[in-house]
């Protein structure tokens, strides 16, 4: 059964399929059984306020309603997983709602602090995009795909047109400026980027090229809070 999504931003929603996915995804994980309603909610003045709302869930309707208004697709998705986390909680009888619920709650209410923590758990998101990708790994990679081609497509379009302005053909790879493009483009640079953050959430390994001479910390780890600088001692210790 497909889960309801009540797209309330005015727009036509293109990631569709990941809700159900992700909705799906979750069940399947946590083993809630009703269905909760999806609201894609559109708020012009929440978007513009930094620490503007980004959802929340009605225990009492069963409810999920996320600001969908200015954000990208996969933030919101992220909110999303979030406050299902919180319908599975609340199923199992365990999103307390008798203590303390004003400001500050995740810090004053130990119980809802709790929730939060579960629900703020990266992995089930994290686990449901990567398990996506691996099924459906040409889709997600289409963009790079069709900027490939773009880049190929350019060229013989110009290529094409000087011949025909000049009847005569014209090799594009001699010009200076395909020099260039044996380096990255600011484009690839751009996506390439957006891969390595991707990494990066893996581990910290990038960061050990820095400073690797015998547990030596830099400048900037120095200033961190004495408890990590001992970590990352202990980290290079190990090398
Ligand atoms: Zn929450």
């Amino acid at each position: 059964m497909e889960f309801k999504v009540n797209n309330k931003t005015g727009s036509p929603i293109n990631y569709g399929n990941e809700v159900q996915s992700l909705c799906g995804f979750a069940k399947d994980r946590l083993g809630f059984q009703e269905h909760p309603n999806i609201f894609l909610n559109h708020d012009k003045r929440n978007a513009s306020n930094t620490l503007g709302k980004t959802g929340h869930y009605d225990p009492n309707t069963m409810e999920i309603h996320v600001f969908a208004t200015g954000r990208h697709p996969k933030d919101i998705l992220r909110s999303i997983a979030h406050e299902l986390v919180h319908h599975w909680q609340n199923e199992n009888g365990e999103l307390d709602h008798s203590g303390y619920m004003g400001k500050g709650y995740a810090q004053k209410n130990p119980k809802l602090r709790q929730s939060e923590l579960e629900a703020n758990d990266p992995m089930l998101f994290r686990d449901w995009e990567d398990s996506l990708k691996e099924k459906e790994n040409t889709i997600y990679n289409e963009r790079r795909n069709r900027k490939m081609s773009l880049k190929e497509w350019k060229n013989k379009e110009i290529g094409g047109l000087l011949t025909s302005k000049w009847g005569f053909k014209m090799n594009l790879g001699n010009l200076s400026e395909a020099k260039e493009e044996e380096g990255p483009s600011p484009e690839e640079e751009e996506e390439d980027s957006e891969e390595g953050e991707g990494a990066g959430d893996d581990d910290g390994e990038e960061n050990s090229e820095e400073g690797e001479g015998g547990g030596e910390l830099s400048a900037a780890q120095k200033k961190l809070p004495a408890g990590l600088q001992k970590a990352i001692k202990a980290r290079k210790g190990k090398k």
